[in-house]
């Protein structure tokens, strides 16, 4: 699994089907499959980025998920 943003791949596990990128510091949760992206903010709010992905890049597949 890479970031879909910078696609790195350092990316790091902070909770149950929830990723960091350490690279572009965004959270990454995965909902149904899907990716949610949200910038966390200096403030520790977080900031939507799903609209700046088409859908087919924030699908992911289980394989994908444990490779
Ligand atoms: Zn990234």
């Amino acid at each position: 699994m890479h970031c879909p943003n910078c696609r790195g791949k350092n990316l790091g596990k902070i909770g149950v089907q929830l990723y960091y990128c350490w690279t572009c510091y965004i959270e990454l949760s995965i909902e149904k499959g899907k990716l949610n992206m949200n910038q966390i903010e200096p403030d520790g709010s977080l900031s939507p980025l799903n609209d700046l992905f088409p859908e087919e890049e924030r699908t992911i597949s289980e394989d994908r998920l444990l490779s």
